[in-house]
């Protein structure tokens, strides 16, 4: 029996831009922690994860063969209740990427203040290049082997790049054979029809735009034809895309790992949705130019959303920024350095926990839905959503008024503040 490595296949560049996530989240935390002047001690506990689970699993592939995969669950604080995160599967996934993705998640779920830790998972595979059983027995194997550390109480998955509804759909079912009932609470982002919320596809997206909303209010700019060009066209993109068009900004730019489109008068959105269900690529929309994803960064526009991936905002692609104001969509899209070239330049940051927080906003209702088995409709979700978003933005934009740093910053110590008070309050 032949047995295979279950890895795709990973570029130099995408080792590269991955690589420097966990390096990014501590840079920021140490950066909070001097500020707050936090107990040493305290802070290596912050520093590190609680819990970190690494699975290998074999799955028989459709030629026969047998694959080991590799996969990891971090839970990085549960200080403040269950542990939530999404599950990434790409090729690129590594121990340390799901290290900072787990620390962001904590911190997140602190700023928009919700009652949950912080948790990220991923396994090593390109789901591109599994078939749809593949597919299923990857997810199922490894749901299976982080059972011991997840379930409604403990630590509740989601999607996250490379995931969706549907496998959110196994992994539910995977527990709910297990324990011998239907357990829609143990995961969020699942398929309407089997106990997701109504407005979850959209909140992440929704989210990013009530933030930069509120940040043209705050700063007394007019939200009046607001040019935005956003990098990564998933879900969270895709939906920030949508968001910035019904609320009448000109949205000029939207690409994938592929490469983007561009359109100065602005893209028809909608109508790209449809395009994109029917020939399954940006290329040959409507009178929109190519263009390349480190020239999209680089584009004139009010707004830039990075909605893809780590580190595309570096000290190469930052001092080519144009935009006023960056709303990170993705997590992690900006480094320390590039950070600072962005301050320089009088380019306002909102910063990922705070800016795409909605989906882990809506991730909360659907679980609260679950476990009491009761639904809300979308016009709910949609008006809760918008006032915590709101609600955080202010908390976090008083925070970084009254000690004057800048949004990054002041969301991270109001975050680490939160779940160290949890911590001391509950006694170590
Ligand atoms: P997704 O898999 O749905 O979409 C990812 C998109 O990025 C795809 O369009 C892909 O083609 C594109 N992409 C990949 N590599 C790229 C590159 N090098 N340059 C440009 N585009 C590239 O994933 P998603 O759920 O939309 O997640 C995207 C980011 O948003 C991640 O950082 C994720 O952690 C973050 N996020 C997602 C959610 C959510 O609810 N889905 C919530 C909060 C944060």
């Amino acid at each position: 029996m032949e047995i295979a490595q279950g890895q795709g296949n990973m570029t130099n560049s995408q080792a590269n831009i991955q690589g420097g996530a966990l390096e990014t989240a501590h840079a920021q935390f140490d950066r909070a922690v001097q500020i707050l002047n936090l107990d040493v001690g305290l802070a290596d506990l912050l520093k590190s994860a609680q819990r970190e689970l690494t699975v290998n699993f074999p799955v028989k592939m459709d030629d026969g063969a047998v694959r080991r995969f590799t996969g990891y669950r971090v839970q990085h604080n549960a200080s403040r209740g269950p542990n939530k995160g999404g599950i990434r599967f790409a090729p690129y996934v590594s121990l340390d990427e799901v290290r900072a993705l787990a620390m962001w998640m904590t911190w997140k779920c602190a700023v928009v203040n919700i009652p949950y830790g912080g948790a990220k998972g991923g396994v090593i595979c390109d789901p591109k290049q599994l078939s749809v059983r593949e597919l299923e027995m990857v997810t199922r194997r490894y749901a299976n082997e982080i059972a011991p550390i997840t379930g409604p109480e403990v630590d509740i998955p989601a999607p996250d790049v490379g995931t969706t509804a549907q496998v959110m759909a196994w992994i539910m079912d995977a527990y709910s054979v297990r324990h011998g009932y239907a357990a829609p609470a143990v995961v969020t982002g699942k398929p309407l029809n089997i106990g997701g919320s109504a407005g979850r596809n959209e909140a992440t997206g929704r989210g990013v735009m009530f933030t930069v909303r509120e940040a043209y209010r705050v700063f007394g700019w007019r939200f009046d034809d607001v040019v935005v060009a956003v990098q990564g066209f998933g879900n969270a993109g895709t939906f920030t895309a949508l968001a910035a068009h019904e609320m009448g900004c000109r949205v000029v730019a939207v690409s994938n790992s592929k490469g983007g489109i561009y359109n100065s008068r602005g893209l028809d959105i909608p109508r790209l949705l449809v395009h994109v269900r029917e020939h399954g690529t940006l290329p040959g929309f409507d009178g929109a130019d190519g263009v390349t994803n480190y020239e999209l960064l680089a584009l004139p526009c009010d707004v830039l959303a990075p909605c893809a991936l780590e580190n595309q905002l570096t000290h190469e692609t930052a001092p080519s920024v144009q935009a006023r104001l960056v709303a990170e969509g993705a997590n992690g899209p900006t480094t320390p350095d590039a950070d600072a070239i962005l301050a320089e330049k009088n380019i306002t940051v909102i910063p990922d926990i705070l800016c795409n927080a909605g989906g882990v906003v809506v991730s909360y209702f659907e679980w609260v839905q679950g476990l009491q088995r009761m639904y809300w409709d979308e016009a709910d979700v949609a008006q809760r959503l918008e006032r915590i978003m709101i609600r955080s933005f202010w908390d976090v934009h008083e925070n970084a008024v009254r000690r004057n740093l800048d949004l990054r910053t002041a969301a991270l110590c109001l975050a680490i503040t939160r779940v160290a008070e949890a911590m001391q309050i509950r006694g170590m």
